[in-house]
């Protein structure tokens, strides 16, 4: 059975994983949001290392030793965010050459970089082989050709994995990336066929197998009938070709929105732990991949009230940030538009003193984070938190829209509050923009 939390829950949950007290002002650990926001200035991102570590330790508790954790870049790819994780052994699940630079750039080993991604460019397979990552996960038939024809002008045997995209059945996720005709990965029906032509052509070196079925997924059940569906392949494979690797992916569900359950990360572990000792085979190496999992807890973004106003019946606030920078908050990308967790750093509590909608700065309706939303009296100036903000923020959003700055970040590690990215200045704006002097001569 699955149980779903209230919204109330929910928030409680958020508030204390980023190191606040419920009832009390928002703080990261040591920190207060109101202090940082002073400090760094607004709009802001802020992430507590100490959450981001005890989502890593907990899931290698609940897997053990014998999988192996990869850190998916693509949830929160800050240098920093990413040092962490290197720091306690994980992995780098990268998805495009920029997300490599990144990881190497974390101090990630090469050794332990894996690249998925079903429309790789040649110049992300040049940089992946190049650096000789740790495998390079292929999810189309063309894509094995063009490595193999990259491959030839080197003395490198590139180690590749194959997605699968599985028979059927569910993936338990909110948004699904496999089990029917998709762009990822390749038909479970055609593996073998392309394991047997990996081998006898003996360009590349197949090491394994790999499935990521989607993203928010809340039914340990189905991730763990997938897990059992790619060992079951990989066996029949092993009859012609060696399976040394098993990635079983990750997108393990947060809880962000009301109704959401808890992912029971203890049981998708233990069922995990039990097959793999079923399976029987020592020599073979498993993987998980998660990204919002790891972050999403640890990370709020701050905005300050600019504007209050009254417009018909209701009260508006209307923020220094927006969707431009958390796309994800305002809905896009969402199949049902909802709000995530808000709360005033003055108070994070149920306390309840007006209905308010709150609007991001850009100039258009796309861009609000709420309507109807119940908080604490406000004030201009005052600061405001969207909690589950570590994972999918900045780096999902459309920066670009309206011109205005990007935010900083910044990152709080016990007594240590240090920026980690730079805010944006107004002459960015015209940033990589050439200025075209056709039909307007005379124009400066
Ligand atoms: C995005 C992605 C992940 C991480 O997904 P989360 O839902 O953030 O855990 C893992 N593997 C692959 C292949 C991905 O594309």
């Amino acid at each position: 059975m699955i149980l779903e939390n209230s919204k109330i829950e929910i928030h409680k949950n958020l508030i204390r994983q980023i190191g606040s007290v419920w009832g009390e002002g928002l703080t990261l650990g040591r920190h207060s949001a109101d202090d940082l926001a002073n400090r760094f200035g607004t709009p802001l991102y802020a992430f507590n290392a100490e959450s981001a570590r005890t989502n890593l330790v907990r899931v290698s508790k609940s897997f053990g030793d014998n999988v192996g954790i990869l850190y998916a870049l693509k949830a929160n790819p800050n240098v920093s965010i990413g040092r962490i994780f290197r720091s306690l052994n994980v992995g780098a699940e990268v998805a495009s050459a920029g997300e490599i630079l990144i990881a190497l750039k974390a101090g990630f080993s090469r050794s332990s970089i894996r690249f998925s991604g079903p429309g790789k460019r040649n110049e992300d397979l040049i940089f992946a082989l190049e650096n000789r990552i740790g495998a390079i996960n292929i999810e189309s038939e063309r894509e094995y050709e063009k490595i193999c024809e990259l491959a030839r002008f080197s003395d490198y045997k590139p180690v590749l994995t194959l997605r699968v995209n599985p028979k059927g059945g569910s993936s338990g996720s909110r948004m699904s990336m496999a089990g029917k005709s998709k762009k990822f990965g390749i038909d479970q029906d055609r593996i073998l066929e392309l394991a047997r032509r990996i081998s006898t052509e003996n360009v590349c070196e197949l090491e394994g197998l790999h499935i990521y079925a989607g993203t928010q997924c809340f039914d340990h059940f189905a991730w763990l009938k997938n897990a059992r569906d790619l060992l079951g392949l990989a066996n029949e494979l092993e009859r012609f070709v060696p399976i040394r690797t098993l990635n079983f992916g990750g997108g393990f569900g947060v809880a962000l929105f009301d109704g959401d359950p808890e992912f029971d990360l203890d049981s998708a572990g233990k069922g995990l732990q039990a097959m793999i000792a079923e399976d029987g085979k020592p020599e073979r190496k498993y993987f998980i991949e998660l990204g919002r999992y790891l972050v999403a807890n640890s990370g709020v973004y701050l905005s300050r009230i600019l504007y209050k106003k009254k417009s018909f019946d209701r009260n508006h606030l209307i923020l220094d940030g927006g969707m431009h920078h958390h796309s994800a908050a305002a809905g896009i990308g969402a199949i049902l538009r909802r709000p995530f967790p808000i709360v005033s750093a003055k108070a994070c509590s149920s306390l309840v003193s007006e209905e308010v909608t709150l609007g991001g700065v850009l100039c258009t309706p796309a861009d609000e984070f709420a309507s109807g939303l119940s908080l604490p009296e406000c004030e201009e100036g005052d600061v405001i938190g969207i909690l589950g903000s570590g994972a999918y923020g900045l780096t999902f959003s459309n920066i670009l829209f309206l011109s205005h700055p990007s935010p900083a970040e910044v990152l709080v590690d016990g007594e240590d509050a240090r920026l980690i990215r730079e805010r944006g200045k107004i002459e960015d704006a015209l940033s990589g923009q050439v200025f075209s002097v056709l039909g307007q001569e005379g124009i400066s």
